[in-house]
């Protein structure tokens, strides 16, 4: 049989994104739900595919959008392109994954200049028929005809000439202009596409339907688009679904209005109604930031029954779907009809908080709790906020300048800048930079300049506006709607204030918005760390006073219930193993020793040992290093208890630490007793072509075997001093960059030897462990063989995915962005862990690990240890613990538990 490619509303359901893409899937599923949604049907996102690899319909889609249409026609009574009595719908794209005004809509499709006149007829409304027409040949113009913008100062074409005529006919709002204003207006827009296009604005509106329909096909492919989805990792041969649906009007006068609004509060998650309107408007004029929208509550007084028949969808809506909705809406007539709903998206405070109350409603299981946040949303709630102190002494100095809607919880600071472009080239050009982007209002052109900002300030709009959504989607700071600031693009200058206490603030001053609280203060402000952290790690703040910390640790809690991962940590000093520790690490999964040389006078001696020229000199330089490193480990033995700690033996090439100045030279010369000359001739002998592929890791303990003897009296002596002490530490050794199984067997051998002596001495018994990193592929193969001597693997996947793609990561600069771009590679696998290539080899080892082992211990402390889909890919291969670096604990709790979740 042949596809599917048209469904009527009747026959889908919210199961059915794939297909019917989100919007039309929800569409389906309320009308279902007996919500009263305007009557219409979906082409499928099949056939956005197949238009976009062959550039033509499918065969058939016309006849079966030919039946749908009638179809439509006989529900509304109307016929699309009657003069009389015109159908007129919308054509709405809407993917499987949201993607919030990054494709296009046209509403009002189906007038023309005949049927225009039938309508402003029938509705006694010419003020509404011809604000329709001038809506419809605007967004027809822009999304078919792509007239846009060219330049970033240059404004909208058909704005501009709206802009134009609302001065001459001396009104501020577009709902203020006369039906001849507004007939007038089409005209000038016809002309302007005239003028560029070099055609007459189409009149069929059948061929108006077909051109809509294949621009949103081609949305999919439009720039921002293409940018949002790279941002997201949505793929790219999804396609999206095509709505056509009866227009309802919120444009028609006083008893109609459109807005958008949330089951719950997206940025605090509390279990409110919240949203927007506006009176007499339409389709995105509340999202644009036209004019500025009501709160929601404010609808009451212009149009109860509606009010309340809104607050009754919010409730049924809620329930239905367990999850917190956004919605879109339009009165026609003071009917209500809904015409949009899906998951909204939150901050990671709303996320949690919602998750924890829903439990508490009975709405969701605490599992269920556990899927609705995202890992990495889990950032948000460790987001720094502004020191009260500083806070309040700027308040006091009238630094406190002007308020708005808080969109972004948390505090940012940076200097201003005014366009979107020069955000993002700066942030480019100097990745520290601190940036605040403030706007008139932000499109969907802005993303790259947001993304390179620390938070948004706008004029305009307001909490569902496109800065506020970008901002929860992003974890910005953001502040929407600030009335009392007036931007100059031109002059690049802001002016914040009111009355006489107006304030001017340049392009490239400091400015600090507080998005928890809504406020804008000139200057810097210093932060402090999240309240999490103070309850947590600092202890400046008792767990009572935070609600924000109670919730966390609730859901973790949740979260920790399901979970088989261990958690660990990357953590080099005793200080860092405590954050982790507060962060829930079960354990050091990596200790990288060489983290230790740079403090104080170490380096010296680590230099010392790096150039003397016999094992003698080395030893007097380990010497040296032993007390200090032994020490370093007493100390993270202690902070870790009973918790395993891996330590990894010396593994970076040698000459990352040799001196570079004259004045180094001579101290290591003076130090080694050997001339400066001696010095310069052995750094020579050190420089290594490729040092990554070079002396370095194991290669290191086999041929200077004084080093890692050294180290490993170093820590089981450390050990022996805090077992007794009363805790039962719990070390295990970690050799670096083994590919053969002499190299795990000599070094085990060297290891054991040095252990054992070092506990017949202290007459101690311990137990503790002798493992391997795996980091080559050559590893992975003969898994087998290495694990005869080693009874842990953890894997380095940093080093894995260097070697296993032959890219060393220090320099993919000049390749990498180009291939992202490009599509080559999926994801950057440096930061996203390769599951087909690197993963696989992974997954051999393991398999031929535990084959020779079969209780052999299994982990990964590779950077991607705390990225989420590597995380639950680690846990779908057997792992037994994830390492990451201690603000990551909390993300790779989450991501455990949830891996653990989706395998049910
Ligand atoms: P987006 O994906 O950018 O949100 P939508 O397809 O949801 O685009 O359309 C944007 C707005 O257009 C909606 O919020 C709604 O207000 C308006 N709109 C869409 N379809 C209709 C319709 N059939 N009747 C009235 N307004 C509509
Ligand atoms: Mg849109
Ligand atoms: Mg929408």
């Amino acid at each position: 049989m042949a596809e599917k490619y048209v469904y009527d509303f009747e026959e889908g359901n919210k199961d059915m994104k794939d297909l019917l893409g989100g919007k039309g899937a929800n569409l389906a599923e309320m009308t279902g739900m007996g919500i009263p949604v305007p009557p219409g049907f979906t082409i499928t996102t099949g056939a956005c595919v197949y238009y976009s690899t062959r550039c033509a319909y499918p065969a058939g889609l016309d006849d079966e959008i030919a039946v749908h249409l009638a179809a439509l026609e006989g529900k509304m009574g109307k016929k699309l392109g009657d003069p009389d009595d015109p159908l007129l719908v919308s054509v709405r794209s809407g993917a499987r994954a949201s993607m919030p005004g990054m494709m296009d809509t046209v509403l009002n499709l189906g007038i023309n200049d005949r049927s225009v006149e039938g309508l402003a007829a029938r509705t006694e409304n010419p003020r509404f028929a011809y604000d329709s027409y001038r809506r419809f040949v605007a967004m027809y113009g822009d999304v078919v005809l792509g007239l846009k913008p060219e330049a970033k100062e240059e404004r909208d074409p058909f704005d501009a000439l709206l802009e134009a005529k609302k001065e001459e006919a001396g009104v501020k709002q577009d709902n203020e202009l006369s039906a001849e204003d507004l007939r007038d207006l089409v005209a000038r827009f016809k002309d302007e596409i005239k003028k560029r296009r070099g055609m007459d604005f189409p009149q069929d509106p059948h061929e108006q339907l077909n051109g809509a329909i294949v621009a949103v096909f081609k949305s999919w492919d439009n720039e921002r688009a293409i940018a949002y989805r790279k941002m997201n990792n949505i793929p790219s041969d999804w396609g999206t679904a095509v709505n056509v649906q009866a227009m309802v009007f919120g444009n028609t006068g006083d008893t109609s209005g459109t807005g958008v609004g949330f089951t719950r509060n997206p940025a605090t998650g509390d279990n409110e109604m919240f949203g927007e309107f506006l009176m007499n408007a339409q389709g995105e004029d509340v999202v644009a930031g036209i004019r500025t929208p009501l709160p929601i509550e404010k609808l009451s007084g212009y149009l109860p029954e509606a009010y309340g028949e809104l607050k009754r969808i919010r409730g049924v809506l809620d329930e239905h779907y367990h999850d917190m909705q956004d919605f879109e809406f339009t009165i026609e007539d003071k009917k209500l009809w809904m015409l949009q709903t899906r998951n909204a998206k939150r901050t990671g405070f709303a996320a949690v908080k919602i998750a924890v109350d829903m439990v508490a409603e009975g709405l969701i299981t605490p599992d269920e709790a556990v899927t609705r946040v995202e890992p990495e949303g889990l950032n948000d709630l460790l987001r720094p906020v502004f020191d009260p102190a500083e806070k309040a002494s700027a308040s006091k100095e009238g630094r406190m300048v002007a308020t708005g809607t808080k969109a972004g919880p948390g505090a940012a600071t940076g200097e201003v800048v005014l366009f979107s472009a020069d955000a993002h080239e700066r942030k480019t050009a100097d990745p520290g930079a601190q940036l605040l982007l403030v706007r008139h209002e932000t499109s969907p052109e802005d993303i790259k300049g947001m993304a390179a900002a620390e938070g948004f300030l706008t004029q305009f709009g307001g909490a569902t506006s496109h800065a506020a959504l970008v901002a929860r989607q992003m974890g910005k700071v953001c502040i929407v709607g600030c009335a009392d600031l007036d931007i100059d693009y031109d002059k690049r200058v802001v002016r914040i204030g009111s009355g006489d206490k107006v304030h001017s603030v340049r392009e490239g001053d400091w400015l600090s918005i507080d998005g928890t609280a809504g406020e804008v203060y000139l200057g810097r402000i210093k932060t402090l760390p999240s309240e999490v952290e103070q309850v947590l790690i600092d202890g400046t703040l008792d767990p009572s006073a935070s609600e924000v910390y109670r919730e966390f640790e609730q859901f973790l809690s949740w979260a920790d219930a399901r979970r088989r991962l261990n958690i660990r940590t990357n953590a080099d000093t005793h200080d860092q193993a405590g954050q982790a520790i507060a962060f829930g690490a079960e354990g050091i999964g990596l200790c990288r020793t060489e983290h230790m040389f740079f403090g104080g006078d170490r380096i010296l001696a680590v230099r010392q040992m790096i150039l003397a020229d016999s094992e003698e000199g080395r030893r007097a330089a380990l010497d040296k290093l032993f007390p200090m490193q032994k020490d370093d480990f007493v100390g993270i033995f202690r902070v870790m208890g009973e918790r395993p700690v891996t330590v990894r033996l010396l593994d970076p090439p040698l000459h990352e630490f040799l001196p570079h100045t004259v004045e180094e030279v001579a101290n290591v010369a003076n130090e080694c007793l050997m001339s400066v000359d001696d010095i310069e001739e052995r750094k020579r002998g050190l420089v290594e072509a490729n040092p990554m592929l070079g002396h370095r890791g194991c290669r290191l303990g086999i041929t200077y075997p004084e080093i890692y003897q050294t180290q490993v009296r170093a820590i089981i002596e450390a050990a022996c001093q805090v077992k007794r002490e009363g805790v039962d530490v719990r070390p295990e050794i970690m050799i670096p960059l083994v590919g053969s199984a002499r190299e795990m067997a000599v070094t085990r051998e060297m290891a054991v030897v040095e252990a054992e002596k070092v506990l017949a001495a202290e007459g101690m018994e311990m137990d503790y462990l002798i493992g391997t990193m795996i980091e080559l592929p050559r590893a992975c193969v003969v898994a087998d063989e290495i694990a005869v001597d080693a009874e842990f693997f953890s894997f380095g996947t940093n080093d894995l995915t260097q070697t296993t793609y032959g890219i060393s990561r220090d320099d993919v600069k000049g390749f990498m962005p180009v291939y992202l771009d490009k599509d080559i590679y999926e994801a950057d696998p440096f930061q996203r862990l390769d599951q087909v290539g690197v993963g696989d080899l992974m997954k051999l080892a393991v398999e031929r690990g535990r084959k020779t082992r079969p209780d052999i211990k299994l982990g990964i402390c590779g950077e991607h240890g705390g990225e989420p889909t590597s995380v639950k890919f680690c846990h779908r291969i057997g792992l037994n613990y994830v390492s990451c670096s201690p603000f990551r604990v909390p993300i790779a709790r989450l991501a455990a538990a949830q891996a653990a979740l989706e395998e049910e």
